[in-house]
Parts: C-alpha cells; sequence; structure tokens
C-alpha cells in the first residue's frame, strides 16, 4: 500500500510557541522525561485529551526494578531475555535492568508511594519473573505514579503541561531532521505550531487498533505513524501482547485483572467447570501470557462461550490486596470474594514500535522517543510484566542525559519549517466515501479476527486488502481528529500486517497457526520498515 504524497494545509496567522523540548505525550514516560529535562530548559507537555487519559494511569500489577538484596540485575536481565524469546536487545536489557533501580528509587524520591511490609517495600512477584521484585501500590500502581509526578510537574515553572493537544504531524527543515510538530488545539479549534531543540514521542501504544483492548481510546498509535512519515523506522510490530485475563463485556476498552491475580493463587476455569491449564503449560495459571491467551481462546471455542472463569475468592484478603478489581467487579454486580468472574483476553502492549538505540534516538535528527511507542528492544517478542513502566523512566532519563547537546541545537525559524513542510507525508484519500467511525470500528473488527491472538497468511493477506480499501476510501470529515487519527491506525495496522507476513514462524506475541514452531535458525532477526 502506497501512501501518497499530501500537504497538510497550514491555517493563515498560525500561532508558533518555542521550547526547548517538546514532549509529546503525558504518561510516565514524558512526565518523568519532562522532570528530568526541566534542570536544562524549557519543557512543554502535550497530552491528547486530558492528563489522565493514559495507559500509565491503568498500570496495576506494578514496576519491576531489582532492588531486594536477594535480587541483582543479572537476574532480572535473565528473566527479561527469557520472556523476550531469543530477540531482545542485550545492551539495551543491560541498560533496563542495571539503571532500573537507580529510577525507581527517583520515583519514591518524587513521591510515588509504593505498599510497604515491616518497614520494607513490599515486592509482588508475577509470572515468569525468579525473584519477588515489583514494587506496587495495591493494584492502582500507574495512577499513583501518575499522580506523583504531574505534582511534580506542576510545581516545575519551567514545565508547561497542555492539555487537548493533537500532534498532527512533524516537520522538519530537511530530510531526517524534526524541528516541529503541527498540532491541532482542541480547545480553541485552532493549529499551532511548535519548534523545539528536541522533539520526544512519548504518545503510548496501539491498543486500539483491535476491537478489544486494555488501552483507552487515546492509544491509536498516533506518535509511530507520525514518525514513520518522517522517515523513522518502525521496528518488531507484529508482535502484540494480548492479555489473558480481562473483564469479560461487549466493550472496546476493557478492564483489566492483573496477571498479579494468578500469582497470588487465582485460577482459571473453563464453563463446563474444569481447570485446564495443565492440558497448555507445565506452569499451569502462571504460563507465559501468550500460552494463556490462547489456551483461554481454546477453551472458549471448545465450550461455546464468550469467556472463562477466574476463581479469585481462594486469594486471603483479596478485598484488600486488590481493592480497585475488586470495586470494579461489585460494580459490575460480580463479588469476587463469592463468585468467579468472567475473563476473556484482549490487546494489552504494543512491543514494537519506533526503532530507537539505547540513548532514545531515533534515525531523524532531533526525535527521540521513549515509552510504549519506542522500541528499544528490550522486550524482544514478549514483554516480562511489570517492565514497561521501567521503560519509560530509564529511557527518558538516557535522552536527557544528552541534553548538554540538545541546548546547543539552533532553533529554527517558521518561515523555515513552511518551506519544507510541503515534504510532509499524510495520506491522501483516492476515493472518499467512508466515515473514520464506520472505518474504525472495521479496522478494529479485522485486526481483531485476522490479526489477533492467531494468525496464518490467508486471513492477514485478507486483512491487508481490507485495510487498503479502507485507506483508499477514509473521507477526510469536518472532524479533522478523527480523520487524522484514522490515518494513523491504518498506517501502523498496514505495517503490523506486513511484518506478520513476513514473519514465518511463532514467537512470544507472534502466533501463525500455519508456522506454529519457533524458528531459530532463520528468525533471529527484526522486523523494520520505513514509508517509501
Ligand atoms: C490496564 C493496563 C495495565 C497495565 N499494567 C502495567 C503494570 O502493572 N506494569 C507495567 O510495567 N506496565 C503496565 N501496563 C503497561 C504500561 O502501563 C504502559 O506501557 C505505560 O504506561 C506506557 O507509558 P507511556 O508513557 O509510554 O504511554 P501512555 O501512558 O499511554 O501515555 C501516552 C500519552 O501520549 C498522549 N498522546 C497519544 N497520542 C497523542 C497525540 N496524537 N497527540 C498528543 N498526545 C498524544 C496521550 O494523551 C498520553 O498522554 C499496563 C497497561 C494497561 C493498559
Amino acid at each position: 500500500m502506497r501512501i501518497t504524497r499530501y500537504t497538510w494545509d497550514l491555517e493563515p496567522g498560525i500561532p508558533v510557541i518555542y521550547t526547548d523540548f517538546l514532549i509529546i505525550g503525558g504518561g510516565i514516560a514524558g512526565l518523568f522525561t519532562a522532570l528530568k529535562a526541566s534542570a536544562h530548559g524549557e519543557v512543554v507537555v502535550l497530552t491528547k485529551k486530558t492528563i489522565k487519559d493514559s495507559n500509565t494511569g491503568l498500570a496495576q500489577g506494578g514496576i519491576a526494578a531489582a532492588v531486594h538484596e536477594e535480587d541483582s540485575p543479572f537476574l532480572h536481565l535473565e528473566d527479561t531475555l527469557e520472556a523476550g524469546a531469543g530477540i531482545c536487545n542485550i545492551e539495551a536489557v543491560e541498560v533496563l535492568v542495571s539503571e532500573g533501580p537507580d529510577r525507581v528509587r527517583e520515583l519514591i524520591l518524587a513521591g510515588a508511594s509504593f505498599d510497604m511490609k515491616d518497614g520494607n517495600i513490599s515486592l509482588a512477584r508475577e509470572g515468569a519473573h525468579s525473584k519477588a521484585r515489583i514494587l506496587h501500590a495495591a493494584d492502582t500502581t500507574g495512577e499513583t505514579i501518575r499522580v506523583a509526578l504531574v505534582k511534580n510537574c506542576e510545581e516545575d515553572r519551567r514545565i508547561k503541561i497542555i492539555e487537548d493537544q493533537f500532534l498532527i504531524d512533524l516537520m522538519g527543515i530537511q530530510e531526517g531532521e524534526c524541528q516541529g510538530a503541527l498540532v491541532y488545539d482542541n480547545k480553541s479549534g485552532r493549529q499551532v505550531i511548535y519548534i523545539a531543540r528536541a522533539l520526544i514521542m512519548a504518545t503510548g501504544g496501539a491498543g486500539q487498533l483491535y476491537q478489544y483492548t486494555t488501552n483507552p481510546d487515546v492509544a491509536t498509535a498516533d506518535g509511530m505513524a507520525a514518525a514513520y512519515r518522517i522517515g523513522c523506522e518502525l521496528s518488531d510490530l507484529e508482535f502484540i501482547q494480548f492479555h489473558p485475563t480481562v473483564l469479560f463485556s461487549h466493550d472496546t476498552q476493557r478492564f483489566l485483572i492483573s496477571e498479579a491475580v494468578r500469582g497470588e493463587g487465582g485460577l482459571l476455569y473453563n464453563t463446563q467447570g474444569e481447570r485446564f491449564m495443565s492440558k497448555y503449560h507445565p506452569l499451569e495459571d502462571l504460563a507465559p501470557r501468550d500460552v494463556v491467551s490462547r489456551a483461554i481462546l481454546s477453551e472458549m471455542t471448545r465450550c461455546n462461550s464468550e469467556y472463562v472463569l477466574l476463581d479469585m475468592s481462594i486469594i486471603p484478603g483479596v478485598k484488600e490486596r486488590f481493592p480497585n478489581i475488586y470495586r470494579t467487579c461489585l460494580s459490575r454486580g460480580i463479588n469476587l470474594e463469592k463468585e468467579m468472574v468472567p475473563v476473556s483476553p484482549a490487546a494489552h502492549y504494543t512491543m514494537g514500535g519506533i526503532k530507537t538505540n539505547t540513548n532514545g534516538e531515533t534515525g531523524v535528527n532531533g526525535l527521540y522517543a521513549c515509552g510504549e511507542a519506542a522500541c528499544t528492544g528490550v522486550h524482544g517478542a514478549n514483554r516480562l510484566a511489570s517492565n514497561s513502566l521501567l521503560e519509560g523512566i530509564v529511557f527518558g532519563q538516557r535522552i536527557v542525559n544528552q541534553a548538554e547537546a540538545i541546548m546547543y541545537r539552533r532553533q529554527v525559524k517558521v518561515e523555515e519549517l513552511y518551506q519544507h513542510f510541503e515534504r510532509s507525508w499524510v495520506y491522501a484519500p483516492l476515493r472518499p466515501s467512508l466515515n473514520p467511525a464506520i472505518a474504525r470500528q472495521r479496522l478494529q473488527t479485522i485486526m481483531w479476527e485476522k490479526v489477533g491472538i492467531i494468525r496464518n497468511e490467508a486471513g492477514l493477506k485478507e486483512a491487508n486488502k481490507e485495510i487498503e480499501s479502507l485507506y483508499n476510501h477514509l473521507a477526510r470529515e469536518e472532524n479533522p481528529l478523527a480523520y487524522i487519527e484514522m490515518v494513523n491506525m491504518l498506517t501502523v495496522a498496514h505495517v503490523i500486517v506486513q511484518a506478520c507476513l513476513w514473519r514465518r514462524e511463532s514467537r512470544g506475541g507472534h502466533y501463525r497457526s500455519d508456522y506454529p514452531q519457533r524458528d531459530d535458525i532463520r528468525w533471529i532477526k527484526h522486523t523494520s520498515f520505513v514509508n517509501c
């Protein structure tokens, strides 16, 4: 599918805002990076909706770091590599596990209060971790961290958080460079240009490409698509993590039942009342997420049911240990102290993204990426639980480590950007007729059915055709946001499908029923796509 050249119309008299660091995204990666960058210059953080709308605020289980004396970065490294199924970037994992403990201590100093036990930090153990190393704040760890970081940012006069700012596209004065961003201010209904010495993409993941997901509606892969248009590589996007236990409902965004629940003794049953995980993996209910997701799918098909059941009633003190999950289930009429909870899998985490090196640099000068939007290679083919919050802060810091050089970079004039903006690549529809809202639903269904937990060549080729057709018919509506969001979703969906077709094996978050084996002889390699 060719992405045709298109010039976004710039409004006359468009406001221009200059800053040193422009951070697009206000989740853990964006906020932590902002706090560090403000020691060096002025920082603007943009969020698509409110500062509360992010994956970060929804994180439940916790953040992993080898902070206990019986643990070590080496053990954390081994577990991360094992989960990553043979294709982690070892250098990036070394950075993650060795710098992680210090960054987590900084989070604590910033006011993130994790649960304590007998005067020490209470560390939980999650699936595929060989040690208890998960710092948590009950089952609302992400929100605890988010609130602390926002408070610090708000108290810092060099940081400005601006909500309801939708990144339309990145701008550079020549190929391979990025100095600005065209943004739609949803409050005023006007465009704004931001010019910065460094632009940091912290826009999160792509869960909303799927019909069922734990991600909020802002997770539409906008940052990945904009980076792709300006020349960045998108890597490893075939690896999507589907979380096995998500509270069953018919909504697109579904409520997660944390893996920590099974870590503490929760058990899975099919709707015929049978425990089934022993048929699928020796670790039974604690098997890796992709194995449990496929097992659940298979039991749902066998029992002709839309879900399986999770028994949490056997966990001692379940109400206190998982208060948020308890309250949410109760609000849906399920008392988990007495009843089993209906669960099914949903898209949860995007392992791939904008390719960066271990300093968060993309291939485009002036543009950096961190957090879920980035692909440092730390997760390989499958993310180890609780490593993603950590990734955001470790690589955010690594970007700021280059601040001295960044502050020497020239700030371009807006006229220079104007001259070159027509090089920008935004999709131009061929036969516009399709409303973006309808296209979104169709795409989510296609991705779920044909590019989901189990894939095969025939389904992927069908998905490819259907995505192309949606692309060619998408109408540019009055509402530019719905349109550009859909362009972004289709762009990244297209790359995901290409990556899935290319990888003829099964590994981690990529399972192909026509190539069910992992093939270490031919496939210890990465996918990478550029827009050309
Ligand atoms: C339900 C749930 C539970 C999880 N539990 C855990 C856990 O226990 N431990 C763990 O390590 N990880 C967990 N994860 C994963 C983890 O939360 C995320 O990977 C992490 O928070 C990503 O942080 P981020 O800063 O990269 O992105 P996000 O937190 O998603 O933030 C993205 C930001 O980008 C902004 N944005 C997006 N598009 C645009 C645009 N076009 N213009 C302007 N701004 C834009 C958004 O508004 C938002 O502010 C969980 C995820 C979910 C969904």
